[in-house]
C-alpha cells in the first residue's frame, strides 16, 4: 500500500510499505478521510512540541511513517477477540493507546497510563491507504454523518471536553479566545450546554461572522480592547469561563504566547480558564493575577503526548453531527483526492491562514471511500 514516510524534518514522502495484518484485538482500516493536525505539521516541520523528542530519536535511526491521526474509514479486517468491531463498519479512532498493564491501567486511570502510545505519531497512522488500530479505540460512525465530518471529529471532542472540565453552568458567560475550529466549536458547544452571554475574541473578520452563525453573541476583534469590552458586557465582573484556543506557534499562523495573560485578564475573580491551546515550555504565565483573583487554570486532555478524549466525547460528538446540531463539514475548505495528495495537505494545513482554510485540508482516498459508501 501507499503511506507516507518522513525522511528528515519538512521531507515526507509518498512510498509503498508493506500492508497491515491484524494480531489479537486489532483490526485493520481502510481509510476513507484523512487530515493532518496543527500539531503533526508543526512536527513534521521539526517544530519543539509535544512529540518532537520522540521523532527526532526516530528520524535519528532512519526514516518513520509519521502521521494521520484525525481520520475515518471502513473496517477490513479484525483480528481474533475484537468482539463489537466487525468488516463494513464505518469508524473513526481514538489516538491515545494505552498499556492495559501498568500499575495506573490497572486501578482504572488510563489517563495516567505510564507508557502510551499515539496512532500516527509513536505508530504508524492513516496518512497511509489502510492503518492498524486497537480494536478498543474505535469509535462507530453512525448514519447520516459524512466522511468529511467523521475525519473531523477530533475538536469538537475536544470542544465537548473542554466544556465538561469547565463545568460551565446553565446561564453562565464564557469568553472563547480564538475563531479558529476549536474556538468556533468551542462556541457550538457553549450554546448547545446552555452557556448564558457566549463572547468570541479572533483576528480574522470571516471567521468571527462564522462564530456568530455557530451561536456567539457578541464577537470581538482581537485587535481592540478585549478586556475592557469584556469588562462592559458583563457588569465590570468579567466572565465566569474562557476557553483559550488560540496560542501557539506563530510559525503555523497561531496567535503567540500572550493569549493566557488575556484570558487572565478577562475572566472574574473565581472564574475558570481551561488552556486548549499548546504553549511552548517556559510561557510566561500571569500567576500572581490568577492568584490574588482565585482563578482556576485548566488543562484538558489534550492528545499528542497527552491523553486524549475518550470514546464517549467521540461518540457524543459524532451524535451531534448527525442530528444537525454542529455542522463540522461546514468548516471544511479544502477537499484533496487520492493518497498521493497527503504531502500537498500537509503543507495547506501549516499555514491555514494563507491558503483561507478553515479546517485542516482534508484528503479523500479512493477505495476507502468506495467502501464508506457501499
Ligand atoms: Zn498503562
Amino acid at each position: 500500500m501507499r503511506a507516507a514516510v518522513l525522511h528528515g524534518f519538512g521531507d515526507l514522502r509518498m512510498e509503498d510499505v508493506p500492508n497491515p495484518e491484524p494480531g489479537p484485538g486489532e483490526v485493520v482500516v481502510d481509510v476513507a478521510c484523512v487530515q493532518p493536525s496543527v500539531t503533526e505539521c508543526m512536527l513534521i516541520a521539526g517544530e519543539p512540541v509535544a512529540q518532537h523528542a520522540h521523532l527526532a530519536t526516530a528520524l535519528g535511526r532512519g526514516p518513520v511513517r509519521f502521521g494521520g491521526h484525525e481520520f475515518c474509514g471502513v473496517v477490513a479486517e479484525v483480528g481474533p477477540g475484537t468482539d463489537g468491531v466487525a468488516p463494513g463498519g464505518r469508524v473513526t479512532v481514538v489516538e491515545t493507546v494505552v498499556c492495559g498493564r501498568c500499575a495506573a491501567c490497572r486501578r482504572h486511570r488510563p489517563d495516567a497510563c505510564a507508557s502510551p502510545g499515539f496512532i500516527g505519531f509513536t505508530r504508524p497512522g492513516a496518512f497511509a491507504e489502510r492503518v492498524l488500530v486497537p480494536a478498543a479505540n474505535v469509535v462507530a460512525v453512525p448514519e447520516g454523518v459524512s466522511p468529511a465530518a467523521a475525519a473531523a471529529i477530533q475538536p469538537l471532542a475536544g470542544a465537548i471536553h473542554a466544556h465538561a472540565l469547565a463545568a460551565v453552568q446553565p446561564g453562565e458567560s464564557v469568553l472563547v479566545i480564538g475563531a479558529g475550529v476549536m474556538g468556533l466549536l468551542a462556541v457550538r458547544v457553549a450554546r448547545h450546554g446552555n452557556a448564558g452571554a457566549i463572547l468570541v475574541a479572533g483576528r480574522s473578520k470571516a471567521k468571527l461572522d462564522l462564530a456568530a452563525r455557530f451561536g456567539a453573541d457578541l464577537v470581538l476583534g482581537a485587535d481592540a480592547d478585549v478586556p475592557a469590552l469584556v469588562a462592559a458586557a458583563t457588569e465590570g465582573i468579567g466572565v465566569d469561563v474562557v476557553i483559550e484556543t488560540a496560542g501557539g506557534a506563530p510559525s503555523v499562523g497561531l496567535a503567540g504566547a500572550g493569549t493566557l495573560d488575556l484570558a487572565a485578564r478577562c475572566v472574574r475573580r473565581g472564574g475558570r480558564i481551561v488552556l486548549v491551546s499548546v504553549l511552548p515550555e517556559g510561557a510566561l504565565a500571569p500567576l500572581a493575577r490568577l492568584r490574588e483573583r482565585s482563578v482556576s487554570l485548566l488543562h484538558p486532555r489534550s492528545g499528542a503526548g497527552g491523553y486524549s478524549p475518550g470514546g464517549d466525547a467521540f461518540t457524543h460528538a459524532l451524535r451531534l453531527v448527525a442530528r444537525g446540531d454542529a455542522d463540522v463539514e461546514s468548516l471544511v475548505t479544502h477537499r484533496l483526492k487520492g493518497v498521493e495528495e497527503i504531502p500537498e495537505a500537509v503543507r495547506i494545513t501549516a499555514d491555514k491562514p494563507a491558503h483561507g482554510a478553515i479546517n485542516p485540508a482534508q484528503v479523500y482516498i479512493e477505495s476507502g471511500a468506495r467502501a464508506w459508501h457501499c
